[in-house]
């Protein structure tokens, strides 16, 4: 271990790192009087902006959690880091070189272990690249092609090549100076009996980067039947740089038309995100190895929430002349148990969240890749144009497995559709798609409102409106605590306390 940080050269890290640049990586600032900035606050959810930043003094505060601090508390939090390594993070961002006090007969290398695992995958990733033309690589070069991505297509979405064998990348890492402990902590190589060897082998690759185009790890498809590892895609597994949590890759690519157009399309694999840029959706980004989840929803969400408009307005393409584009986040699911997914997905989001959520499904259920392939560019975009609200392509898949001519297929209905209506966990909506399902279905909405209650009682499922008013000075209001409704007994929905 090296010693401690100079004193000097944490004042002079403290004095170049730009506060508004760092924070707004991640968080949208809006102005707020003088040099003051708010935004949504990136360490609890939240629909209004409560965080503020103030630049020139290199503060920041945020009104609902509490937490606050200078530009290291920020990378702190952000990146769960501890201070030290916060001031080599910036450090090395700014291109500040650090001295220590009384380095322990170590080495003095230049740069934290954060930077030389960023240096390892940018090597990893240079060295991917120039794979990707070799004789070798054929198979990987064929697949790219059979799926309409030209050669330079595939460069500006940094595909590569993993080369079969043990330790093609190790040498060449070894050759840059980068130790095989390294290797390991970047997820590049794992342990073997005899040493280290590649992680990624005889693949095509994709880098999956950062907001800011940082290189973290790599999604990576298979090609020959006879690969040790079966599973089709493999990532790189978490390490101090990678989470696949908090990951999507083509972040770096979406991230300002995403804030610019409060629009976000979510595809499933590496592919359908070049075949989406590529069709002018430059919004779309996918999850990597994992479903979407909470973090991922927290990223999009800082991105693209805005309040100005008022949640009730944020519900729903507005298409109005001249009017800010309301925000949206469009999911596109391919396969048959498309409406299974995005059930999951709309109950597994908070509420605020679920609400913004619009599915496209492809007829035939082609994936975005290959409705390019075969319908072109304009099929993706109208794809995207097309899409429908979340919740009401869940109900509308749930009922359209039942025939509602006939009461029993009515019955079967609204015993289909009841438990994904109760799971709703705003009060107005719940009520909305309770009338909606019984129209399509042909009932009469009390027998609806009576299978819901039933299975929000099962499901122990509590009220919640994400359109009234915020009482911010209730200290048990959490974000699933029940609001003391005045009509609380006129609620259909309500369970018997
Ligand atoms: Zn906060």
């Amino acid at each position: 271990m090296p010693g401690m940080i100079k004193k000097e050269d944490i004042e002079k890290v403290r004095a170049t790192a730009d506060l508004y640049d760092i924070v707004s990586a991640t968080v949208t600032l809006k102005p707020s009087g003088t040099g003051t900035y708010v935004g949504l606050c990136p360490f609890h959810d939240e629909k209004t902006p409560s965080f503020s930043v103030r630049p020139a003094l290199g503060v920041w505060h945020c009104f609902g959690c509490g937490l606050g601090g200078d530009v290291f508390g920020y990378v702190e939090h952000q990146e769960n880091i501890d201070f030290r390594d916060a001031v080599e993070l910036l450090a090395d961002k700014y291109h500040i070189e650090l001295h220590y006090d009384k380095a322990d007969n170590v080495p003095a290398h230049t740069g934290s272990k954060r930077a030389r695992l960023l240096e390892a995958n940018e090597a990893a990733q240079e060295f991917f690249v120039s794979q990707l033309m070799t004789k070798e690589a054929l198979a990987a070069r064929k697949l790219l092609d059979g799926r309409n991505f030209s050669q330079a297509d595939c460069q500006r979405f940094g595909c590569g090549y993993a080369p079969q064998g043990w330790d093609n990348l190790v040498r060449y890492l070894a050759g840059k100076g980068f130790t095989q402990q390294e290797m390991l902590d970047a997820g590049l190589a794992r342990q073997g009996q005899r040493g280290v060897y590649d992680y990624f082998r005889g693949r095509v690759t994709w880098p999956i980067r950062d907001s800011t185009g940082r290189t973290l790890g790599f999604g990576a498809r298979k090609l020959y039947e006879d690969d040790t590892i079966n599973a089709k895609y493999i990532n790189t597994p978490d390490t101090q740089l990678y989470r696949k949590t908090q990951v999507l890759y083509g972040i770096d690519l979406a991230k300002s038309a995403i804030v610019k157009k409060r629009q976000a399309v979510i595809v499933e694999g590496y592919t359908d995100v070049m075949a989406m840029h590529l069709a002018g959706i430059d919004t779309a980004v996918a999850t990597c190895g994992t479903a979407f989840g909470a973090e991922h929803a927290k990223i999009i969400r800082r991105l693209i929430a805005d309040d100005s408009l008022g949640a009730v307005q944020l519900v729903g393409p507005l298409k109005v002349e001249g009017q800010a584009l309301s925000s949206r986040v469009v999911f596109t699911f391919d396969g048959d148990a498309a409406g299974q997914k995005a059930a999951i997905h709309a109950f597994g989001l908070d509420a605020a969240f679920s609400t913004q959520a619009f599915v496209a499904v492809a007829e035939d259920n082609l994936d975005p890749c290959d409705l390019r392939i075969k319908r072109g560019n304009e099929a993706v975009r109208a794809l995207i144009a097309n899409a429908r609200p979340l919740y009401d392509f869940v109900i509308d898949s749930a009922i359209d497995r039942f025939d509602t001519t006939y009461a029993t297929g009515q019955m079967g209905a609204v015993k289909a559709v009841a438990p994904l209506i109760a799971q709703i966990r705003d009060r107005s909506l719940l009520d909305l798609y309770s009338r909606k399902a019984v129209r399509r279905i042909g009932v009469d909405l009390d027998i609806m409102q009576r299978e819901v209650a039933y299975q929000r009682r099962k499901l122990n499922m509590r009220d919640e409106d994400a359109y009234a008013p915020k009482r911010r000075f209730q200290n048990n209001a959490g974000p699933s605590a029940e609001p003391a409704y005045a009509e609380r007994g006129a609620n259909p929905y309500a369970n018997p306390a």
